[in-house]
């Protein structure tokens, strides 16, 4: 076995359901594609993806003798809520909060690597930080390709083209070190032609082909908008509180995505269909409490509360009688 099959294989035993690897060099097509997403102001407020533009396209701005980068998913796919009269949290954030869960595993595989390699390699970890574009390196690091609605699709593994494609609801994780590892080739794999998760989106969000602009996108404007949600989008939120999955459930490779065996990523009951009635009555100390282990506790309990308001006002505007 060479050294990168066994790291492959240490990854998928701490529970990665897909590995890749490609090398450390600078990615010019991807900085110039998030120059110009950047042009269009796409990001709204989010101005910290503006800054250290070279860095989020060059492992080596963040380790000099970087060679490879280990690019590992994780699936946290469980049952979406299913109760229009009951709110609505998006997937990822019902579990325990995903950077803690995945940077362990991380460090876990790094110690692993260094162990099987016997080399003191050096290795930073990324989960979703450090200014890093983790979409494109998953690309490169043959994962999947990236859909329509701009997340990382992972169409089948490679070793094992038999089974259904792994579709969009994993979290990544990033290994960059200067260990050389073989890098992986490009996975196969399109959107053809579909437009499904186009023609779903309530607001109109993707506005071209993987391209979407977050003021319009639920998603942003429920969990980064630090200010009012604009009068139009809020009655488009329907019953969601927090984060968005309507582009991600149409889409035709997330139609035999398994539960994620992960025990960290099952929900909190008190967030499967959420009742807005108590939610609306928690206040700081209690949001902290609860919810400090969780995505959702990195927010600002003030954001949590406004979201709460538009939903409990569009779920009252649809279903005249008392609510459940
Ligand atoms: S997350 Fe929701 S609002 Fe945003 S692009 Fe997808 S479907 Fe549209
Ligand atoms: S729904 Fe269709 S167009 Fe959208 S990401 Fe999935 S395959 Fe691509």
């Amino acid at each position: 076995m060479t050294l990168k099959s066994q790291i492959e294989q240490a990854a998928r035993e701490l529970g990665f359901s897909a590995f890749g690897v490609t090398d450390a060099e600078y990615d010019p097509v991807g900085h110039s594609k998030h120059q110009n997403w950047l042009s269009h102001g796409y990001q709204a407020d989010m101005t910290y993806l503006e800054r250290g533009p070279r860095q989020r396209f060059d492992p080596r701005v963040h380790l000099s003798s970087a060679q490879s980068v280990i690019v590992v998913a994780m699936n946290y796919y469980s049952k979406p809520n299913d109760d229009p009269q009951k709110g609505y949290i998006s997937i990822y954030a019902r579990g325990r909060n995903y950077h803690f869960v995945l940077q362990e595993k991380l460090k876990l595989l790094c110690d692993k690597i260094r162990e099987l390699s016997g080399e003191n390699a050096s290795f930073k970890t990324y989960v979703d930080s450090g200014a890093l574009a983790e979409k494109p390196l998953a690309v490169r690091a043959g994962l999947g390709f990236i859909g329509k609605n701009a997340v990382l699709i992972i169409p089948k593994t490679k070793s094992d083209t038999k089974r259904h494609p792994l579709g969009s609801f994993h979290f990544l994780g990033v290994i960059i070190t200067d260990l050389r590892l073989e890098p992986d080739t490009q996975a196969i794999g399109t959107c053809g032609q579909c437009r499904k998760c186009i023609e779903a989106c309530p607001t109109d969000a993707i506005v071209g082909d993987g391209v979407i602009d977050a003021a319009k996108c639920i998603s942003y404007q429920t969990t980064q908008n630090k200010s009012d949600i604009p009068d139009g989008l809020a009655p488009l939120m329907g019953n969601m509180i927090f984060g968005c999955d309507i582009c991600q459930t149409v889409c035709p490779y997330n139609s035999h995505i398994e539960e994620t065996p992960e025990p960290a990523f099952k929900s909190l009951p008190e967030l499967l269909n959420p009742d807005i009635q108590s939610l609306i009555q928690m206040d700081e100390a209690e949001f902290n409490s609860r919810f400090s282990q969780n995505s959702i506790g990195e927010f600002r309990f003030s954001m949590f509360k406004r979201n709460i308001e538009k939903v409990l006002k569009n779920i009252r505007n649809k279903f005249s009688g008392p609510l459940k």
